[in-house]
């Protein structure tokens, strides 16, 4: 796979995910640091964004519930660079109806090197990186040059 340098923009899309036991623990961290996240595009799978509206003063774009398919709008999302960010507070000790549809979205995010939080100790260096609110110089696989690869 040939790789590419993108610029990360200044204003992100960060995607916020939290399974049900994690929710109310992302919630905490959503109204800790409010006025960072304030900065940027939001989106969440629906039930996770229900409870940020309820919970915090934040605007959210609400995808669909998890189990029904908000996973993997995220993960189609994450493939057409409109997300820069995830954190996803997945449970690790209680089984998910749609395990395949988290995996599928954590390989997804791990192709498009999307810095990922999965619990709350990431997510407080990520949001705290000067570079959370700055452009920052990634790498992204290369399509086009997939694609010619691929047609030779
Ligand atoms: P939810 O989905 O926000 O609709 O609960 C989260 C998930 O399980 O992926």
């Amino acid at each position: 796979m040939q790789y590419k340098t993108i610029s990360a923009p200044v204003k992100k899309s960060v995607a916020l995910v939290a399974h049900d036991n994690m929710k109310s623990a992302l919630i905490q961290w959503c109204q800790d640091h409010q006025s960072a996240l304030q900065q940027h595009t939001l989106f969440t799978t629906g039930t996770t964004g229900l409870h940020i509206e309820k919970n915090t003063q934040l605007s959210v774009n609400k995808l669909i519930s998890g189990p029904l398919g908000g996973d993997q709008q995220i993960g189609a999302l994450i493939t057409e660079q409109k997300v820069d960010i995830m954190i996803f507070f997945w449970d690790p000790l209680e089984a998910q109806p749609h395990d395949p549809d988290v995996k599928a979205l954590l390989r997804l995010a791990a192709v498009w090197n999307i810095p990922v939080a999965c619990n709350r100790s990431t997510a407080d260096l990520l949001v705290t990186s000067p570079l959370f609110s700055q452009s920052y110089q990634k790498t992204v696989p290369d399509y086009q040059q997939y694609l010619k690869e691929r047609s030779e």
